[in-house]
């Protein structure tokens, strides 16, 4: 079957009144992009759906997979447009339902409905019409409790759409229409994720991470990478800040101890984080931190480790069960990358027994006793910068 258009419609954003237009402009924009190398689409914004109108010569599966990875859409259907005349959308529903190449089916319903209030029939009136052609002609059967497939017809305005097919959108907010954050990114499960879960709502993201060579290797920096271009599937393309952080963690080890290295460590990581997100203007930092996951994630731990900073911290994560974020973790094809065993800064120096209620004026006595806020100068100094696209 030949169509004609796809229709898009928007997630969330329809609920966000006077600013809905600004919505609409951003995942409009982001669309052109993502089809930027297709030059025979066309395109047209409407308030409440958005088209792309289709050639013979376009690569509809290709642009199905474009589409579900845009953030701000709520599905989309592969439409044929007809001409508003009962007898014309009949024939053109029964053309379509003879391309169906799906054995299995057996059952249909039509839902008609109507923007056009001045068409002659009403939609009950549309649907039966409709229902008499494909019995007449087929031998699928009427079901319209539990249907196969469901035949829907749009009397709009300029025209009848007629569709079957209709794709899930990742939902969300369109990129960019949320600021920028920075995602501390290591080489686990949990950050990807958290990224991904911040992209769906709208949010840039830049990525930065603490790599400690020669304990942590070149490997575990590439997986990281790895990870990150995943997450450009959806943004394009995105900054990585590598810090390179041994010096920093070795002076930690040495005069924290087991108890209160990984606090330490994790406050001096938001340290950085913190001021790395001002020089690359990103209104939050997010972390893959999950509540009690491990010691350094109890809600005491996270009190001692954010009093370092004022920025606002977001945790995606925070409720999820860790079997949930392996399951986004397979949907969105990072966790071959994740699980593949280089070591992160995290898990070289693994002390025995982390705190799990560490206090703040501990934190306060260990780090009086080094300079590091020169460590955390140099280390910012000599981050190495670069911009990771897709494959
Ligand atoms: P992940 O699976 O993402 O590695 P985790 O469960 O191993 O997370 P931690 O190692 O305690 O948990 O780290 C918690 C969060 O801190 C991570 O999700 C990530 O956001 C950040 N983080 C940890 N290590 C690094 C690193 N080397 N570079 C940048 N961010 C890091
Ligand atoms: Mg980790």
């Amino acid at each position: 079957m030949q169509y004609d258009v796809i229709m898009v419609r928007y997630g969330e954003l329809t609920l966000k009144g006077k600013n809905k237009r600004s919505f609409i402009d951003t995942l409009a924009n982001n669309i052109y992009l993502s089809f930027a190398d297709m030059k025979e689409l066309s395109f047209e914004k409407q308030y409440d759906r958005f088209y792309i109108k289709l050639q013979t010569s376009s690569d509809i599966d290709e642009i199905v997979k474009r589409l579900s990875k845009i953030p701000g859409i709520h599905n989309f259907s592969l439409v044929k447009k007809v001409d508003k005349d009962i007898n014309k959308i009949a024939d053109v529903a029964l053309e379509i339902v003879q391309s169906i190449d799906n054995s299995s089916y057996s059952l249909f319903k039509v839902r008609a409905s109507r923007t056009d209030k001045n068409f002659p029939l009403i939609s009950d009136e549309i649907n039966r019409e409709v229902a008499t052609k494909i019995l007449k002609n087929t031998n699928y059967r009427v079901d319209v409790h539990n249907p196969d497939f469901v035949i829907k017809v749009e009397i709009r305005l300029d025209a009848a759409y007629l569709t079957i097919i209709t794709y899930d959108g990742l939902g969300g907010l369109p990129l960019g229409s949320s600021g920028k954050g920075l995602l501390m990114i290591s080489g686990g499960i949990d950050s990807p994720v958290a990224g991904y879960l911040m992209l769906k709502r709208g949010v840039k993201i830049k990525a930065i991470h603490f790599s400690s060579p020669p304990y942590t290797s070149d490997m575990a920096v590439f997986k990281v990478k790895e990870l990150l271009k995943k997450l450009a599937k959806i943004q394009g393309q995105a900054r990585f800040i590598n810090i390179p952080f041994t010096k920093l963690q070795l002076a930690i080890y040495d005069v924290c101890g087991d108890k209160y290295a990984i606090t330490v460590m994790r406050r001096m990581m938001y340290r950085i984080a913190s001021i790395v997100a001002d020089n690359e203007k990103c209104n939050c930092i997010i972390t893959g931190e999950s509540i009690g996951q491990v010691a350094s994630q109890t809600l005491d731990s996270l009190k001692v480790i954010n009093e370092v900073t004022n920025k606002v911290i977001i945790r995606p994560l925070a409720t999820y069960d860790k079997l949930d974020i392996i399951k986004i973790s397979k949907e969105i094809e990072t966790y071959e990358t994740s699980i593949m065993p280089y070591e992160d800064c995290c898990t070289i120096f693994d002390p025995k027994a982390p705190a799990t209620k560490p206090k703040h004026d501990e934190c306060l006595r260990f780090e009086s006793k080094f300079e590091y806020e020169a460590l955390i100068k140099e280390a910012i100094e000599n981050a190495s910068i670069e911009i990771i696209n897709l494959d």
